[in-house]
């Protein structure tokens, strides 16, 4: 099959006229979403007989290089997405596509919409037009503004991955300055330098996300190279001088701790308090 499952639900809809005006994907791994939704989007709208990585017509040639004007991809503007990003998107989309059947918008982040941003985006959900087919990608489906999420249909669409930097979404530079704020964080834990950890952390990651991305990142390494005594593609020399001198029922239990704690920040829990209950609880899991 060209396409990953789900999406191809999405394209057997299509077939069967019966294509929804918006979508909310949740996933996993958000660039390689967006590379098979590209493929839908070649699917459905090819003039040829379209197969996998159809090469030969104009019009998947400009999908595959991010140039057909029918085909708009929002990404978050630094922090969140502007309301100027929506209302140029509606303004492109007001004239009937040339090349393809359909004008598709993609929002990357969907998240990230603000109050007004979503607000604006909103009557595109609303009162759909004919023609115009909508995909909002986020990796939280709980964070999405209600009004959005009720208007379109959902799906769950997840990659396994045993590559961190596809599963965290990060480069391999953002890895490894992790790695370093990682690295001193767990020393201050071992050491029982209490406070000046938190402050570490929120001196140096001013997003929640970032602080997610780190503890993700934690759990990873107790899973793979503490409990597993894998080396899993990252730069673990950096850990190298970091000693884990505990058994693994008590790596499981600090597994159990960072879960919790990855599952509390989901919710809109004190980030402070967070930390210092986080700090507790690996400490009386030492000895
Ligand atoms: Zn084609």
């Amino acid at each position: 099959m060209f396409l990953n499952n789900n999406l191809l639900e999405i394209y057997h809809k299509y077939h069967e006229g019966r294509l929804a005006h918006a979508y909310l994907l949740e996933t996993n791994n958000i660039p390689k979403l967006i590379d098979d939704l590209k493929e839908l989007i070649k699917a459905i709208n090819c003039p040829l007989d379209y197969q996998d990585n159809c090469r030969k017509c104009n019009l998947c040639n400009l999908i595959t290089k991010n140039n057909l004007p029918s085909l708009i991809i929002i990404e978050p503007d630094g922090t969140s997405i502007k309301k100027t990003q929506i209302e140029s998107l509606k303004i492109s989309f007001e004239t009937k596509p040339i090349y393809s059947k359909y004008n598709t918008y993609i929002i990357k982040n969907a998240e990230k919409l603000n109050g007004s941003s979503a607000n604006a985006m909103l009557k595109f959900v609303e009162e759909p037009t004919d023609g115009i087919i909508g995909f909002f990608i986020t990796d939280n489906k709980d964070v999405i503004i209600p009004t959005i999420k009720s208007r379109c249909q959902s799906l769950v669409i997840m990659y396994e991955s045993d590559n961190l930097l596809d599963k965290l979404n990060i480069t391999e530079e953002e890895l490894t300055n992790y790695l370093i704020i990682i690295k001193e964080y767990l020393t201050k834990i071992d050491n029982n330098e209490l406070f000046s950890n938190k402050e570490l952390i929120l001196s140096k990651l001013s997003e929640r996300k970032e602080i997610e991305t780190m503890f993700k990142i934690i759990f990873e390494i107790y899973y793979n190279y503490f409990l597993k005594g894998l080396n899993k593609n990252y730069n673990i020399e950096l850990l190298s001088n970091y000693q884990m001198n505990v058994n693994n029922q008590k790596i499981i239990q600090k597994l159990n701790i960072i879960s919790k704690f990855l599952q509390d920040l989901r919710y809109n829990v004190n980030i402070e308090l967070l930390l210092d209950k986080f700090v507790i609880e690996m400490r009386s899991n030492y000895g």
